[in-house]
């Protein structure tokens, strides 16, 4: 269940990641999909990116923010202000789905 799950969502979170990395101009390398149990995703300064298979339990509207939070991170490497400004132009409803995240990520089980 759970490599069929990766495969799958494998090609969703790459279409994601190129459409925000172009939104926000960046290049990635990689993205890979592991099951992690206190990370929804990270990112390497070679630009490998690496995304939780329990967002698969998401909605989609929360993968995006996922995605767009990591891709950002090639532009900055930290959560400074700017950071967020930039989150907040693309997605400006972000902390919602932050908030989201943070209430009921954890009933995301696989
Ligand atoms: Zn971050």
């Amino acid at each position: 269940m759970e490599d069929f799950l990766k495969i799958r969502s494998k090609k969703i979170f790459l279409n994601l990641t190129e459409k925000y990395a172009q939104l926000v101009g960046v290049k990635f390398n990689k993205i890979t999909i592991r099951k992690q149990e206190t990370r929804w995703g990270s990112c390497s300064q070679n630009g490998n990116i690496s995304y939780n298979v329990k967002l698969m339990c998401a909605p989609m509207e929360i993968i995006e923010y996922v995605i767009l939070h990591e891709v950002m991170h090639l532009r900055h490497f930290n959560h400074s202000t700017a950071f967020w400004e930039n989150i907040k132009m693309i997605m400006p409803d972000y902390k919602k789905r932050m908030d989201y995240l943070k209430q009921f990520g954890h009933n995301f089980i696989i």
